[in-house]
Parts: structure tokens; C-alpha cells; sequence
């Protein structure tokens, strides 16, 4: 599978469920890259393929996979990506003028070099595609609304199927009710019921939602319209603000969590606050999204932050003994699968996330239904 993004191109060559090879070519475009630009980055990929004895030309390579951030409410599954399907991705460039663009030339680059081999397009947006209207819609002028295509999409799909997935099969629970806490550089939260998205915190764009490393999730939109009036900002610069100086590093200098983390541990006040802020909010959609489900069964960390800060984790769900959520601090601390105590009515799950072999998966899916159909 390939997910080329704007300055990356991450590769992954998969039999089955067994990673053969994988890799990263990154910082295209930027002085000293080995790439200056996607087509040359996919060069690089064939070439350490073919070093492993693996080619891009090699017979048994049945599929390709490719990472596409937004489907807009055309596509709401995974698709065998034709002409059509180009033009289609091309028409969603305003709706995500950083990725899609990206994902687009790393798909005519694996298609010039094998135009005879099915490639598939796997979206970020797909898994959310079940949303209600309610849960989809902002109370804005609906006309207004429609014209432009705004409305709530969600990102980072393949890994909420994923996670939501094996979370709920981890507690025996394959039709239950899961949140998953994604929390990676990005982050978000989803709440699943039997495999279907009924929520989720990104928005329009990902900028909504959760703190993340550099983004400030969820904001009295006012607050843009102030920054713009009385502090004579311009919409590049509330752009930069709010996506790339937001979140963690703007309320205290570090996006990286474990660097926050150590500042904590020297009470640091800053770091304080941006540690508070950063775990009330997710504290905020747990209970979100516990109304949303009703019941939960399992509740499921994941990302570079889910899946390796105890502390995060421990001070997210800290006095929700109430709903029935209580973690073990043992467990906790040493990362096991599932962290809640025995006795607790919600499981709470350590899910490492797997995007690239879902992407594989569903890749495999698509094909196999084309060649039966
Ligand atoms: P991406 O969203 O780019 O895929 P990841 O899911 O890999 O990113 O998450 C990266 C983030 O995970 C880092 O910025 C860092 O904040 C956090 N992280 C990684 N390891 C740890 C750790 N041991 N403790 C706390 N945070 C960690």
C-alpha cells in the first residue's frame, strides 16, 4: 500500500496479514531529499522493493492500495479507482487542498508504472460515512451549507475501523459499543456501534475536535472572526495559527507529548496547563460520546500518545467510576491490552493501530469483489 502525503510517501509491501517490506521516503520537495518530487519518491520505493528481491514489476503483486484523506460524501467505501474515480478525487481538492493533491500523484505514479494492476483507493473519510444528519450537520444557513460541501466528515477512518474493530473483538464483544481515542499527532474520537460510526470529533477538516500536537481542536468559531477584526490577522495567518501553532505547542512550546510529559514532571506550569487542557478535552468526548452510545462496552486508546502515555490515559479516565469506568493502575503502567479494572462495566483497551494493513485489507476486499462481481 502506498499513503503518499504532501511531503512523505510511506510504502508497505503486505502477503496477507505478513509485512514483507516497508519504508518511508520523506521530506519530497526539501532541500537534501533524495525526492524532489512524488514521481521520483515512488522510484525510490520500486528500487528498494526490487533490492528486496520484491519489485514493483514482479508478477505476484496482485493490488495496490492507496491512502486518500477525503471522499466528500462520494465515496463512502473503499474503490477500484479508474479515470473516473481520478476526476472525482480531483473534484474534492478544495475540501482538502494539503492531502488530496499528494494522494493523487502518488496514485498516477503507481499507475503509469503498472497500468495493468488494480489499484484501489482507501479513504479517511469512508468509515465516518455513517453518521447521521444529526450528528453531520452544522446549524448553519443550509443553503449555504450545501453549496459548499459543509458538513462533518471525519478523518482518520482506517484507523478507527481498525481500532473500533479489534477493540470490540478483544472484550468478546464483536457487535458492541467502542469509543476510540486516536491520539497521535492528530487526534480523535469515535464512537462506534456494531462496526457502525456514529460520531466522530473531526469535522469539516481536522481541525475540529480534540487537542492535538499542533491543532487546537474546538473553538467558539468567534474567535476566528476577532482574530481577523480586532487582531488584524489575515485568513493565511489564522490558518497557521490555529493548524500549525495550535494545540500542544501553542499553549506550551512542545507538540511531542513525552517532551510535555518531562516538563510536567518538573512543574513546569505551562506544561501544566497544556497537559490539563489536552486531557479535559478528551474527557469531555468521552462523556460526549458515552450519551451518543448509551452503553459502552470498551473504550479504546491508540496513536503515539494512546498507546505509550500511561498518564494520559490514567488522568482521561480518572473518577468516571460512576459510569462504570475505572482503570488499574498496574495495567495501566505496563501497557497491557486491556487496562480497566476486573470488576468494571466498561473495558478499557490498549489498541496499537494499524493503518496500513487495514488499508491492505480493504485493498484485498475491493479486489476479490471485483473479480467475483
Ligand atoms: P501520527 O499522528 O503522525 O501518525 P503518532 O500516532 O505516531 O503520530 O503519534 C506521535 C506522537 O506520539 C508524538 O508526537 C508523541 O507526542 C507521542 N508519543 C510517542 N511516544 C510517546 C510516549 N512514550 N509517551 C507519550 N507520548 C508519546
Amino acid at each position: 500500500m502506498l499513503n503518499s502525503g504532501s511531503s512523505s510517501v510511506k510504502y508497505r509491501l503486505m502477503s496477507g496479514n505478513e509485512r514483507l517490506a516497508s519504508g518511508t521516503i520523506e521530506r519530497i520537495g526539501e532541500p537534501g531529499s533524495p525526492a524532489a518530487d512524488h514521481e521520483t519518491a515512488l522510484k525510490i520505493v520500486a528500487t528498494e522493493l526490487a533490492e528486496k528481491g520484491l519489485g514493483l514489476d514482479s508478477p505476484e503483486l496482485v493490488a495496490i492500495g492507496h491512502r486518500v484523506v477525503h471522499g466528500g460524501t462520494t465515496f463512502t467505501e473503499p474503490t477500484l479507482i479508474t479515470e473516473e474515480v481520478v476526476r472525482k478525487v480531483q473534484e474534492l481538492i478544495p475540501l482538502a487542498p494539503l492531502h488530496n493533491p499528494a494522494n493523487l500523484a502518488g496514485i498516477e505514479v503507481a499507475r503509469r508504472l503498472r497500468p495493468d494492476l488494480p489499484q484501489v483507493a482507501v479513504f479517511d473519510t469512508a468509515f465516518h460515512s455513517t453518521i447521521s444528519p444529526a450528528a453531520a450537520t452544522y446549524a448553519i444557513d443550509r443553503e449555504v451549507a450545501g453549496r459548499l460541501r459543509i458538513r462533518r466528515y471525519g478523518f482518520h477512518g482506517t484507523s478507527h475501523a481498525y481500532v473500533s474493530r479489534e477493540a470490540a473483538l478483544a472484550v468478546g464483544r464483536p457487535a458492541g459499543n467502542v469509543i476510540v481515542l486516536h491520539l497521535g499527532n492528530g487526534a480523535s474520537a469515535s464512537a462506534v456501534s456494531a462496526g457502525r460510526c456514529l460520531d466522530t470529533s473531526m469535522g469539516m477538516t481536522p481541525l475540529e475536535g480534540l487537542v492535538m500536537g499542533t491543532r487546537s481542536g474546538d473553538l467558539d468559531p468567534a474567535v476566528v472572526l476577532y482574530l481577523a477584526r480586532t487582531g488584524g490577522m489575515s485568513l493565511d495567518e489564522i490558518d497557521t495559527l490555529l493548524n500549525r501553532r495550535g494545540g500542544m505547542l501553542g499553549l506550551c512550546g512542545d507538540n511531542d507529548m513525552r517532551a510535555v510529559q518531562e516538563r510536567l514532571a518538573d512543574g513546569d506550569p505551562d506544561a501544566e496547563l497544556a497537559f490539563s487542557v489536552y486531557c479535559h478535552r478528551l474527557r469531555k468526548y468521552v462523556g460526549a460520546y458515552y450519551a451518543v452510545l448509551g452503553t459502552v462496552d470498551v473504550i479504546a486508546f491508540t496513536g503515539g500518545v494512546g498507546e505509550n502515555s500511561p498518564l494520559v490515559r490514567l488522568t482521561a479516565l480518572a473518577g468516571l467510576e460512576a459510569l462504570g469506568i475505572a482503570v488499574d493502575p498496574g495495567r495501566n503502567a505496563r501497557g497491557e491490552r486491556l487496562i480497566s479494572t476486573d470488576d468494571a462495566a466498561v473495558k478499557v483497551a490498549v489498541i496499537p493501530t494499524d493503518e496500513e494493513l487495514e488499508i491492505a485489507r480493504q485493498t484485498l476486499e475491493v479486489i476479490s469483489r471485483t473479480n467475483r462481481g
